[in-house]
């Protein structure tokens, strides 16, 4: 029994080998943000019926709202079911709350130092990168690199986004070289959040830093929640491999536990009113799976 669990274990495929088929197959490994339960399930139960490996994002305040070894733990027992999920702690801003998260077992990390000078991003990095790799071969590290507007909220305020905001093919190639991460967060034109206009993304730019960094360096393309179906497959066919999606999730949950309590005033059960938020909520995550080629690539 011990036996074929080690043999079985062996053929487990962890997040930089997803990557590596990912990058090959001109596919993309989605990332969905979770701070509760609903969310967590929701996720896992959509990856799992569409046998699709994905990643379960936590930003700072979300897994201080979870606990950062609830978060671990919740995902240890629903790898049982689905081994496919890793944990990112997503936008960490100190290199101190890297340590926290590698300490507490995540699978992946990003420690995003995009609001400092270009220097002191390289060096935050490679410090987060190495206190990673040296706690955990396996972990996949993701540093960013360009100034990426807004929170992940609906606004009906504009964004304005200036060329001088955008990541650079000659710095991404330096920043990447000099840290020795796995990932990186580009800003494109992508902005955080539902805003009054859709982002309009330089695709030369894109190609350009593809071909600027490293085969084996993954692309990810934050803030997947305002941007046009099309563009998310033309900038998966130009070499992004993982895109987040936050704020659709968050406007299902909230839009719909409103109409079930609503429509139910005589409801206590919480799970009950729960169920059809969760199924709502799957059924986008599976839509988006759909969009970024990644249905099945698990098997
Ligand atoms: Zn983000």
């Amino acid at each position: 029994m011990m036996l074929f669990g080690m043999i079985f274990l062996g053929f487990l495929m962890n997040l930089k080998d997803f990557f590596n088929k990912a990058n090959k197959g001109h596919w993309a490994i989605g990332h969905f943000n979770v701070s509760n339960l609903e969310l967590l399930k929701a996720v896992v139960e959509a990856a799992r019926e569409a046998g699709s490996p994905v990643m379960i994002g936590t930003s700072q305040g979300e897994r201080e709202w979870l606990g950062l070894k609830s978060a671990v733990a919740l995902v240890k027992a629903y790898k049982e079911d689905w081994p496919n999920i890793f944990l990112n702690a997503d936008h960490t801003k100190s290199v101190e709350a890297i340590y926290d998260a590698v300490d507490a077992g995540y699978d992946s990390v990003h420690f995003d130092g995009s609001n400092l000078p270009f220097k002191e991003n390289i060096s935050e990095t490679r410090r987060a990168v190495r206190y990673a790799k040296s706690k955990n071969k396996d972990i996949s590290v993701e540093g960013e690199l360009g100034y990426l507007k807004g929170d992940s909220q609906l606004t009906n305020k504009k964004i304005a986004i200036t060329p001088d905001d955008y990541t650079k093919p000659e710095e991404a190639l330096k920043f990447v070289n000099d840290t020795g991460i796995d990932r990186l967060a580009i800003a494109i034109g992508n902005v955080h959040g539902i805003n009054l206009d859709e982002p309009e993304l330089d695709f030369d730019l894109l190609e350009g830093i593809r071909k600027a960094i490293p085969k084996n360096v993954s692309l990810v393309l934050h803030a997947g929640s305002g941007i046009k179906d099309a563009d998310i497959k033309h900038a998966i066919s130009l070499g992004i491999s993982n895109i987040h999606i936050s704020t659709e999730l968050r406007v299902l949950f909230r839009d719909g536990l409103e109409r079930q309590l609503k429509g139910n005033p005589k409801e206590y059960a919480l799970y009950r009113l729960e169920k059809e938020v969760v199924d709502s909520i799957k059924e986008l995550i599976r839509e988006k799976m759909r969009l970024f080629g990644c249905i099945g690539k698990a098997h």
